[in-house]
This record gives structure tokens, C-alpha cells and sequence, in this order.
């Protein structure tokens, strides 16, 4: 057994079980959203024959060496298949968080399931730490490597056994088994490991920094895995029956990670058409998939579940992609669902009036004035954009670090249509480039693009934990958001008075806490006790070139 802090890498790893027992209640995340900056983005990984150099590997540099690593021998079809569904940005390496976050907080979300991580010591921390400090509340597994497990196939071996003594079926449904960066690097087949043991599904995921560009991707990795699972599952005979099963209605499978409240108030826009969302993938516990797989139709809300899409496609499921946002959005996204259901003309007519009657009547309740550059990483900003636009706002500029995708195409085309440039696959450099171009009111972003606007004097508030943890959808988005809004762009002039009352603090050498004084470079050892002589202390540059350095005793000081 140990923690994420407790193997060194290049240390003997202990044959022993190296996993940790998930042990706290279940399902205890809170809605946290996620983490802002990339405090998991942690290291350079352990060193093994065939794979890179550690010092050049990880988050911070080697991802073609990692890439090329992986990309050999079979497992390269693992490489090739995240390629082809994530397919990489203007970057090539992750500007957020390290990505397997997302999938582990998909993990850490669902009842009775078990997540375990294999990856260098300082990623499973920085994982570990940033999943508990979302409030996860339970015990992340761990199986860590060295260079003789990694290279010997041991590792394999290790994760097989781990599976096998967690596996009680007391506690779990299911255990989510994760390969970060080096192990798929090195090519550990997950793919091999058993399907269920003890009656308990075995799950395991390739995330890599290098294959898959942002943590939002990773999400739909795991929910893509869990829905093939549970889809080959009711393929091969009867499931158990989920809780709040609806039968009597058609309904919507909502793909995405929503604020709390918006599906409860996409099922009452539903409800005039006598249609219900059946339930959110990804999902909260395991029998949730077999009602997603049981939908009518799917209603892709976040439009980068690629392998989400592809398994509902494979059980014979109609995406519809948008959502119901604003008044125009929310009048469409019903018609289509009526459409594709087929329902009479004057149900679906019902519900349109009723929806876009009250989102149009919130929406002119309170207006937008103001230019806002938007970007973000959850793949809900160009949703977000269309509300603001018709709140009233002028938005010159959507940047999303999630790629292109069809079920997006309506509402880039909506924005386009209005004047606004969408960026997919948006770095930070052209989400700032953007806020310093068309001098906004407003910026909504991620962390360093908002700390960036803040610094220049540009008020800014941060898309996940301002924007994404409200309604979006309907009326309940419409209400409210010109008041969050409104009072941003307001705060210009106090913004502005803090960073007169602050200038000058926290730059240049005092960047960082407790740091007020010219730094200045210690004296060696060796330098101490040349001064303490009454000597010349003797510099590194001359200590590097001995045979052209002038004998120590005649050379000037140069350090006081
Ligand atoms: S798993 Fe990969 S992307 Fe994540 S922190 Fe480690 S090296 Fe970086």
C-alpha cells in the first residue's frame, strides 16, 4: 500500500500491493468546478529504458518523444485513435491542468467506483491535491513504477494485482484504472487487464498529456469508456433497471457537465411536449448509463463528447447539438427535439412559446451593455456568447481550447452570422492577443487570461467558476446574467484605484510571497571560507576554466 507521496521514482518498488483503498463515503463530491490554473501540470517523468529522457519528458517538454514513443509497436493504434478524436491544437502541450484531472473527476463523481492512477510520483500528487482540494473526499489509488517494473513489464503485473485485492464487490461496481503520460508511453496494456473481477467491472483508460490536449476531452474518455462498457453490457442480455427510470415519455440524454439546476430547467422546457430528460452523462452512477443508453434522443449541450457520440450513435441514437440557450437558441434546440421525436405540430409549438416566451421575457428584463471577449475550456463558451449576444452584449471574440466540432456548427454559425470570431483550439496567446485588440468592457476567461486583463486595468472574471457554475439554459440562464455582468463592467473604476493603491508590489524581483529585497546570490562554501581567510573568493566562471583562470590568489574579488 502507498500514497501518491510515498514511492521516489528511480527507488525499488515494493511488490507488495501499491495501491490504496478508496475508503470514504461514496459519492461524496461537491459541485466544485474545475481547478483554474494548471496546479497538476507537475513534472517531468521517471527514467526507463525506451522511453524519453525524464528531464525532457512530461507536461513541460518531450511530448514528440513521448508521442514517438508511444506511437510504436501496438499500442500505437491507442496514440492513432487519440489523435484521430482529439486531435491536437495550435499547442502541443496542455495549457491547463494536467487532462487526466478530467477524467479522474468523472471517476471520483460516480457512486461506488474506485479510481487508481499509474503515472510519475509528481503527477499522481499534483492529481491527488487538486482532486481534494475540489472536495473529493476519497482516496485516490495509486501504482507507482521504476525503471525495472516499467521496462520488465512488472508494472502490468502490479496494476493486475491491484485490481484484484480492491476488487470487492461490497463496495464497488466498478474500478476506473488510469495510464498517465509514461505508462502509455511505454505502451502498459490496459487493454489486457480482466473485463470484471469479483463481479466488479474493470475499467482502464489511456490519458496522456501528450494525446489528449485539455482535461474536458479526458472526461469524455472515461464517459465514453463507461458508456461502451455498459453498452455491450445490455447488448449481451437484461441490466438492472435504473432508478427513476421514465417510461411513459420520450426523453433526452444530455451530454455534458452541467450547472446543477439546468437540467431540471431543460425538463420543464421539455415538459409541454410530453418529453423529459431521461438523465446527464457524464454520469453518477453506473446503472445512469444504461438510461442514457435508453434515451430517445441526445441533446450533445457540450459539444466535444466525440466517444459519448459515438457509442450512443452505435445504440441507435438521434444528437441533436446546441441547447436551449437565449431565446432564439431555446426556440430551435425545441423544435429540433420535437422534430426528431416527431411530435405533433402544436405540442412542440406549445413548448416553444411557452420557452421562448419566458427567456425572452427574463432577457429583456435587464440588458447587456458592453464589448466582452469570451474564452474558456469548457466547451459551453459559445453557448455562453449567444446568451450574452442577446442580453444585449457586443462579443467581438469566442475563444475555446476545445476543437471544432458539428455539434457546435449552429451556434458558431449564429455568432459568425453576428460578427463574432470564434476561435477553436484557442491558446492563451490568441485569447489575450484578443483581449488586448479589441479593448473590451469585459473579459471572461480562464486564469491567466483574466489575471492578464486585470493587470492591464480590463475588469474580468473567471468563465469556470462565475459563469459555468450558473443556469445557462432558458429562462433561469437569461435571469440574472445582465446583474453579474453589469456589475463587472461597473467595477472598471475600483479595479482601476487597486492597482494605483498597489503598484509597483508584487513585480519584477518581489513576484511571489515574502519576497521584498534584491535578491542576491549566496556565497558558496567555498567562497565563505575564502573570505573568512581574508582571501579572494574565486567565481564559478573561472572555477569552469581552469587552465586560462588566473592562480586564486591573484585574481580580484568579484563577489561580496
Ligand atoms: S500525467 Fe502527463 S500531462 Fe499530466 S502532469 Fe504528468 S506529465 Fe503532465
Amino acid at each position: 500500500m502507498t500514497s501518491p507521496s510515498a514511492p521516489r521514482p528511480g527507488t525499488a518498488t515494493p511488490r507488495s500491493l501499491p495501491v490504496v483503498a478508496p475508503s470514504s463515503p461514496e459519492g461524496a463530491l461537491d459541485d466544485a468546478r474545475d481547478a483554474p490554473s494548471n496546479a497538476t501540470s507537475a513534472c517531468g517523468p521517471d527514467t526507463a529504458a525506451g522511453i524519453p529522457d525524464p528531464a525532457a519528458a512530461g507536461c513541460h517538454g518531450g511530448a514528440e518523444r513521448l508521442r514517438a514513443a508511444a506511437s510504436t509497436g501496438e499500442r500505437g493504434q491507442v496514440l492513432k485513435e487519440l489523435v484521430e478524436d482529439y486531435p491536437m491544437g495550435p499547442h502541443d502541450q496542455p495549457q491547463g491542468m494536467c487532462p487526466a484531472f478530467g477524467s479522474l473527476r468523472v471517476g471520483l463523481r460516480m457512486r461506488r467506483t474506485a479510481t487508481v492512477l499509474s503515472g510519475s510520483a509528481c503527477c499522481v500528487y499534483g492529481l491527488t491535491f487538486t482532486s481534494h482540494f475540489y472536495g473529493a473526499r476519497r482516496t485516490v489509488g495509486y501504482v507507482p513504477f521504476n525503471s525495472e517494473t516499467l521496462v520488465t513489464g512488472a508494472l502490468f503485473e502490479d496494476i493486475k494485482k491491484a485490481m484484484e485485492e480492491l476488487a470487492d464487490p461490497e463496495r464497488y461496481d466498478t474500478i476506473v484504472m488510469t495510464n498517465l503520460c509514461i505508462p502509455t508511453a511505454s505502451g502498459v496494456p490496459l487493454d489486457l487487464l480482466p473485463k470484471e473481477i469479483n463481479g466488479v467491472r474493470i475499467i482502464g483508460i489511456d490519458v496522456p498529456g501528450f494525446g489528449v490536449p485539455t482535461h474536458a476531452e479526458a472526461k469524455d474518455v472515461l464517459a465514453g469508456a463507461l458508456l461502451r462498457y455498459a453498452r455491450k453490457e445490455a447488448k449481451a442480455g437484461p441490466v438492472p433497471r435504473p432508478a427513476d427510470l421514465v417510461e411513459d415519455r420520450p426523453t433526452v440524454t444530455l451530454l455534458g457537465e452541467l450547472f446543477p439546476a439546468d437540467p431540471m430547467v431543460i425538463g420543464s422546457l421539455l415538459e409541454p411536449m410530453g418529453v423529459a430528460v431521461g438523465t446527464v452523462v457524464p454520469p453518477r452512477e453506473w446503472r445512469e448509463l444504461y438510461k442514457a443508453l435508453d434515451g430517445s434522443v441526445v441533446g450533445a449541450i457540450h459539444p466535444f463528447y466525440v466517444r459519448s457520440v459515438r457509442e450512443l450513435q452505435a445504440a441507435g441514437r438521434p444528437i441533436l447539438g446546441s441547447g436551449p440557450v437565449g431565446a432564439e437558441g431555446t426556440g430551435t434546440w425545441l423544435q429540433a427535439v420535437g422534430d426528431e421525436l416527431g411530435l405533433p405540430a402544436e405540442k412542440i409549438g406549445a413548448a416553444v412559446d411557452r420557452g421562448v416566451g419566458a427567456t425572452r421575457g427574463a432577457l429583456s428584463a435587464q440588458r447587456i451593455q458592453g464589448r466582452i471577449v469570451v474564452s474558456g475550456y469548457e466547451g459551453s463558451e459559445l453557448l455562453v456568447a449567444r446568451l450574452l449576444t442577446e442580453a444585449g452584449a457586443e462579443v467581438p471574440y469566442v475563444g475555446t481550447a476545445l476543437p471544432r466540432s458539428p455539434w457546435s456548427d449552429a451556434d458558431r454559425e449564429w455568432l459568425e452570422a453576428r460578427g463574432t470570431h470564434v476561435q477553436y483550439r484557442a491558446s492563451l496567446e490568441q485569447d489575450k492577443a484578443a483581449a488586448q485588440d479589441v479593448n473590451p468592457d469585459l473579459v471572461l476567461g480562464t486564469t491567466p487570461a483574466v489575471q492578464a486583463a486585470k493587470e492591464s486595468g480590463t475588469p474580468a472574471l473567471y468563465f469556470t467558476n462565475l459563469i459555468s457554475a450558473r443556469p445557462l439554459f432558458g429562462p433561469a440562464g437569461a435571469g440574472g446574467i445582465a446583474e453579474v455582468i453589469g456589475g463587472a463592467i461597473r467595477g472598471r473604476d475600483r479595479l482601476n484605484r487597486m492597482r494605483s493603491f498597489f503598484q509597483g508590489v508584487g513585480v519584477g524581483h518581489a513576484t511571489g510571497y515574502g519576497h521584498d529585497g534584491v535578491p542576491e546570490r549566496r556565497l558558496t562554501a567555498k567562497e565563505r571560507n575564502a573570505q573568512a581567510r581574508g582571501g579572494a573568493a574565486v567565481t564559478g566562471k573561472t572555477r569552469k576554466d581552469p587552465a586560462t583562470a588566473p592562480a586564486p590568489e591573484a585574481q580580484p574579488a568579484e563577489v561580496t
